[in-house]
């Protein structure tokens, strides 16, 4: 236990990309701070385990592409490889469909997102639509809805009659990449970019040392842990906005604040990586990936570092993650497994190692790739929150102006928050 209160510029609760980034930022530009993270590691939605093959393999984010330019420049700054993601060859659907079929199933899953976007987010004829309500008036055939719905919950995790049409639209138009978003991942793993991050800030980051509240100082905030309180003149709480609302704070937050961080719901998947000794499925002319229809929220493709290292990753995503959650290890394996095999043939039952890691309720992160804001009426959310309470600032991934619930939203959100911190800490000084 260390005893007395210690002194920094800036408190950042969490080491995930987006506090790390902004670390970094504050780091350049001569600002002391101090990194408080939870857990045992940095990278939070970011982390990599080993199989049990002994390989280290990423269980959280992983994949990037060209269209994500801070999270590609900064990978290639730290020198990290990148394998390409396999995409020769046909996927596939299942229950199967003949290649048209499915080509043309996801092409007008496609158009029934690009005429959702085509709207405004402030049309007041959809104020108080959710997704799924928006969804059942639209005149497409019910395959091309069942498609639509399995491509939206598994990419947002979370179920359709939960989330705001507006701030799905307003939400997708900030992920503008053109070329496929799994493009790439790092041959070292994404948590290995994390921990080169966190090498370069040294002892102004500790492990292991979760914030329990914030407070109050004469000059700034009062930031309690466990072991420790510190004492800053502004405080960056990264966390993901329904993490973020379980802090105590003291005073409490100003009311409309507290709200707006009160109407997330965290989303849920189940990530799990399958070795195999070879991939089978390229022998066969397909590319691995697999969306099931019947299965909204399951999707598996190709990430075989090469093919000596063959591998499926496979998504569970949304309501289906929140039905599997309670599974044993064993069931969930043979759920997974059962449908690879249906999906790919016999073969897929050839398993040499079978790694899942569940991250719906997780403690620290919350759950999947990112919270959604859950409430119709609450439009102004996202601009409240990142007002904060100056000296309380508040970041995360779900809050960037670019690629919400990426590695590179959380790289740009904690980059911005980082200037913002700046400019409060001289406005401070200059007494104005
Ligand atoms: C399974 C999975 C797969 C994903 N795949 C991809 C992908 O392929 N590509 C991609 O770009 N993105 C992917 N994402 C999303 C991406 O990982 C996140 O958007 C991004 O990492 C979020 O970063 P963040 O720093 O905003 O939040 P987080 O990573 O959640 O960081 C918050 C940090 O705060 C810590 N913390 C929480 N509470 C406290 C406390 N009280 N005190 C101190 N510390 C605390 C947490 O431990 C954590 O380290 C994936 C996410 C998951 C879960």
């Amino acid at each position: 236990m260390k005893s007395g209160i210690e002194r920094t510029d800036v408190v950042i609760v969490g080491a995930g990309f987006t506090g790390l980034s902004a670390a970094l930022e504050l780091k350049r530009a001569g600002v002391d701070f101090l990194v408080l993270e939870a857990r045992e590691r940095v990278g939070g939605r970011v982390e990599a385990v080993r199989n049990g093959l002994g390989e280290r393999i990423d269980s959280g984010g992983q994949f990037l592409c060209q269209d994500m330019p801070e999270l590609m420049a900064l990978a290639k700054a730290c020198g990290k490889s990148f394998v390409e993601t396999y995409v020769e060859g046909e996927f596939i659907t299942h229950p199967s469909m003949s290649v048209e079929e499915a080509e043309r199933t996801y092409l007008v899953a496609m158009a029934i997102r690009e005429r959702m976007n085509g709207i405004e987010p402030d049309d007041p004829s959809i104020a108080g639509l959710t997704v799924a309500t928006w969804l059942e008036r639209q005149s497409d055939t019910a395959d091309a809805k069942a498609a639509f719905r399995s491509m939206i919950e598994g990419l947002w995790c979370l179920a359709l009659d939960k989330v705001p049409l507006w701030y799905l639209i307003d939400n997708d138009r900030r992920i503008t990449n053109e070329v496929f978003e799994l493009q790439y991942f790092l041959g070292d793993t994404m948590q290995s970019l994390a921990e080169d991050l966190a090498a370069a800030l040294g002892d102004r980051l500790r492990l292991n040392e979760a914030v329990t509240r914030v407070g109050r100082a004469p000059q700034g905030v009062r930031v309690s842990t466990g072991a420790a309180t510190i004492e800053a003149r502004e405080v960056l709480i990264a966390l993901p906005p329904a993490t973020a609302a379980k802090l105590d704070f003291a005073p409490a937050l100003p009311a409309e604040l507290a709200s707006a961080l009160g109407v997330w719901e965290s989303g849920a998947v189940i990530k799990i990586l399958v070795r195999y000794a070879k991939p089978f499925w390229r022998e066969h002319g397909l590319c691995g990936m697999v969306m099931w229809r019947d299965q909204p929220g399951l999707f598996a493709c190709d990430a075989s570092t090469d093919a000596d290292h063959a591998a499926l990753v496979v998504f569970v995503g949304g309501p289906l993650a929140l039905r599997w959650h309670p599974l044993s290890a064993a069931a969930l394996r043979a759920e997974i497994t059962a449908r690879l095999v249906l999906a790919l043939g016999p073969q897929a039952a050839d398993i040499v190692d079978f790694s899942a890691r569940d991250w719906t309720h997780d403690r620290w992160s919350g759950g999947a790739y990112s919270d959604l804001i859950i409430d119709v009426t609450a439009r102004d959310a996202e601009r409240v929150i990142l007002a904060g309470a100056p000296p309380v600032h508040f970041a995360a991934s779900e809050l960037s102006p670019s690629f919400p619930g990426y590695v590179e939203g959380a790289i740009v959100a904690g980059r911005i928050a980082a200037g913002k911190i700046q400019s409060a800490i001289a406005t401070r000084a200059s007494g104005s």
